[in-house]
C-alpha cells in the first residue's frame, strides 16, 4: 500500500541549538526523510543557529554526518542529499545576547512563507528566545515556536516558562513536544477507538477490567546520568509520555478529530485523576549488571534517591471509568525494550462450559515498540476431540505485515511532528494548560517521597522491576502481562 504524500507550504525553520544531538539524531535526518519522500518543498529553507562557530559550508558537512549516520533506512535517488544540502544555513547565535540576532532578520526577509522557531535548547533558554524573537521582529502573528521537554520540573516552573513564552506568543503558535503523540500507533490508537464501532460500546467501568500502560527499557541512563538524577523516571517518563498515553485511552470520544476538541477531552482525563496513595507506588533503583554499573554509580552519587523504575496503580474519578484501575510502569535496565498498552477485559459473567473449560478474558494489546502493532486476544476452542476445551488465541494485527512495505516503515515521530507545525496543525502538542494540570497532579507525589525520605528498592538489571511491582498487582489479584518481546 503506497501512501500519499501531500507536501506541506513552503516554510523557514530556524533550528536553534541546531548543533546538538537533538538536531542530529532526530531533526534533521527527519527532515531529509521527508524531503526524500517529497514532502518538503524544494524551496523550503533550514536554518541551523547554534552557539557553536560554524559558517553555513561547515554546518552543510554536519549535517551530511548526522543524516549518513541516522538518517539511513530509506531509499532516496542519488543527488537529494546534496540537493537538501543547499537548502541549508547556518548561523553562530547567542541566545541571551546580540550576536546573529540581526543577520537572522536578513535571513528571514519574507514573512509571507510559514516560519517556524525550533527551540531545541536547553529549557533555560526559552524565555530569552522568544523575547529576542519579538525584539528583532521575527515573531509575526503566524510564526510558530517548537519547545521541546523538559516542560518544566514542577508546576511552579511550567508556569513560569508558560508565561514567559505567553508574553511573546499565542497559544496557538506555541508548539510542545511529546514525541511518543507523533507515533503511529498512539494515533492508531485513536483510529481504532473512534474509527470503529466495535470497542467504543465496551470501553468502560462496565466491560474493561483493569489497563496496563508499560514502557521498559534496556538501557541506563548512559551519559545522561547527571540530568537524570534531577528528574527521574516519575518527571522523566510519567508525567509526559505516560500521561499522554493513558490520556488517549481514558479520554472521552471528541466531537472532531480538530486540536482543541482532543486536548480539551484529555485535560479533562488529567483533572479527574485521583491523588494517588503513597502504598500504590513502588519506586525502583537498578543494580549492576555484568556489564554494567549500578543506578547510583552510573549517576555518581552514592546517596542517590532517584527512582529509574516506577509502577503506580492510579483512579480516575469519572463515570467512564470510577472504580477501574490504570497500572503504570516504567523503567530502565529491564529485561526488554518494549512498549505496550493493554486493555484487560472482565470475564464473561456467566459460563455456559463447565469448569474444565477455564477462566479466559479478552485482552487488547496495542504495541507501540518494537513491532507496531495491535492484538486482539479471542477466545476459542481448542482444536480436537477431548469436549469443549477453551484456549486464547491472538487476532493479530501487525502494521508491517497488514500494510506493507508502507506501512511498515512509518515516518518516525519527529517527521511527523515537525511537518505537523508547517501545517499548522496542533492536535499531537500538548497545550498550556494540559502540562500544568499534570504538574499538578505529580507534584504531590514527587513532594510526598522527599518529606518521607522515600528511598527507592533496588531491582537486578535486565529483569521487570522490584518485586513489589508485582505485589501491587498480585494484592488486587492481577498480574502484570509479561515483559517480553
Ligand atoms: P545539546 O546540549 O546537545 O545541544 C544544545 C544546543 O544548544 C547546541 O547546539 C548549543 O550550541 C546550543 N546552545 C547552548 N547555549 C546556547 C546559547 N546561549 N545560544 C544559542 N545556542 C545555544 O542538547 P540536546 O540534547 O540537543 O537537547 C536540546 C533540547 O532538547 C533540550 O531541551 C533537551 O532537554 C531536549 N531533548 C533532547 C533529547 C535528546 O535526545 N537529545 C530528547 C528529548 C528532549
Amino acid at each position: 500500500m503506497v501512501s500519499r504524500v501531500i507536501p506541506v507550504d513552503t516554510f523557514d525553520l530556524v533550528i536553534f541549538g541546531g548543533t546538538g544531538d537533538l538536531a542530529r539524531r532526530k531533526i534533521l535526518p527527519g527532515l531529509f526523510r521527508r524531503y526524500c519522500a517529497g514532502q518538503m518543498p524544494r524551496d523550503a529553507r533550514v536554518i541551523g543557529a547554534a552557539r557553536t562557530d560554524m559558517d553555513s559550508a561547515g554546518y552543510r558537512d554536519f549535517v551530511r554526518d548526522a543524516i549518513e549516520e541516522f538518517g539511513g533506512g530509506r531509499d532516496c535517488e542519488d543527488g537529494t542529499l546534496d540537493a537538501f544540502l543547499k537548502q541549508m544555513d547556518y548561523i553562530p547565535i547567542d541566545a541571551r545576547g546580540e550576536n546573529g540576532w540581526p543577520e537572522l532578520a536578513q535571513h528571514l526577509p519574507d514573512s509571507a512563507r510559514v516560519r517556524a522557531f525550533y527551540f531545541s535548547v536547553a529549557p533555560g533558554l526559552f524565555g530569552d528566545l522568544a523575547e529576542r524573537l519579538q525584539l528583532h521582529g521575527l515573531a509575526d502573528s503566524d510564526s510558530r515556536i517548537v519547545v521541546e521537554k523538559p516542560f518544566g520540573r514542577d508546576l511552579e516552573t511550567a508556569k513560569a516558562l508558560n508565561a514567559s513564552l505567553a508574553e511573546h506568543f499565542k497559544e496557538s503558535q506555541i508548539y510542545r513536544i511529546d514525541h511518543y503523540l507523533g507515533k503511529e500507533t498512539v494515533q492508531n490508537l485513536m483510529a481504532v477507538r473512534f474509527g470503529n464501532t466495535l470497542f467504543e460500546p465496551l470501553w468502560n467501568a462496565q466491560y474493561v477490567d483493569h489497563i496496563q500502560i508499560t514502557v521498559s527499557e534496556t538501557v541506563g541512563v548512559g551519559g545522561r546520568g547527571e540530568y537524570y538524577d534531577k528528574s527521574g523516571a516519575m518527571r522523566d517518563m510519567v508525567q509526559n509520555h505516560l500521561m499522554q498515553l493513558l490520556c488517549l485511552i481514558a479520554m472521552e470520544p471528541p466531537a472532531q478529530f480538530e486540536p482543541d476538541a482532543v486536548r480539551d477531552e484529555k485535560l479533562k482525563v488529567i483533572r479527574a485523576l485521583d491523588p494517588v496513595e503513597p502504598h500504590h507506588i513502588v519506586r525502583g533503583q537498578y543494580d549492576a549488571s555484568a556489564d554494567a554499573p549500578d543506578y547510583r554509580s552510573a549517576v555518581n552519587d552514592p546517596r542517590s534517591k532517584t527512582e529509574s523504575f516506577v509502577a503506580m496503580k492510579i483512579g480516575i474519578s469519572n463515570w467512564r471509568w470510577a472504580g477501574i484501575p490504570f497500572y503504570l510502569r516504567t523503567g530502565k535496565r529491564m529485561s526488554t525494550r518494549y512498549s505496550e498498552i493493554t486493555v484487560v477485559y472482565k470475564a464473561r459473567n456467566h459460563s455456559i462450559f463447565d469448569e474444565q473449560a477455564g477462566d479466559h478474558r479478552n485482552v487488547l494489546s496495542i504495541r507501540l515498540q518494537p513491532d507496531e502493532g495491535i492484538t486482539l486476544g479471542v477466545t476459542i476452542k481448542e482444536p480436537g476431540p477431548g469436549g469443549m476445551r477453551l484456549v486464547d488465541v491472538p487476532l493479530d494485527m501487525s502494521f508491517a505485515e497488514a500494510l506493507g512495505e508502507d506501512g511498515g516503515d512509518p515516518p518516525d515521530a519527529y517527521e511527523r511532528l515537525i511537518m505537523d507545525v508547517i501545517r499548522g496543525n496542533q492536535t499531537l502538542f500538548m497545550r498550556g494548560d494540559e502540562v500544568e494540570a499534570a504538574w499538578a497532579w505529580t507534584d504531590p507525589i514527587i513532594n510526598g517521597w522527599t518529606a518521607r525520605g522515600d528511598v527507592p528498592k533496588p531491582y537486578a538489571s535486565n529483569s521487570a522491576g522490584p518485586t513489589d511491582s508485582e505485589q501491587l498487582l498480585a494484592r488486587d489479584g492481577r498480574a502484570w502481562r509479561e515483559v517480553n518481546s
